[in-house]
């Protein structure tokens, strides 16, 4: 995984933390609820918590 410069744009913070929306809170495709659908990761501020990214793990499912 590629490391970029990260800085939040609520608290200025450069520490950046990632998780994933998995089991229920995955992303399904419009009007099929039943596709394969993807987890979603966020990336978030180590310091404020703010999420300033989401990002679809698996946009070829769409
Ligand atoms: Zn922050």
């Amino acid at each position: 995984m590629k490391h970029q410069l990260f800085t939040c744009t609520k608290c200025g913070g450069t520490t950046s933390k990632s998780g994933e929306f998995n089991g229920y809170a995955k992303l399904s495709k419009t009007g099929n609820p039943f596709s394969l659908g993807s987890a979603v990761t966020a990336t978030f501020c180590g310091d404020c918590c703010h999420i300033e990214a989401l990002t679809v793990n698996k946009p070829e499912r769409f």
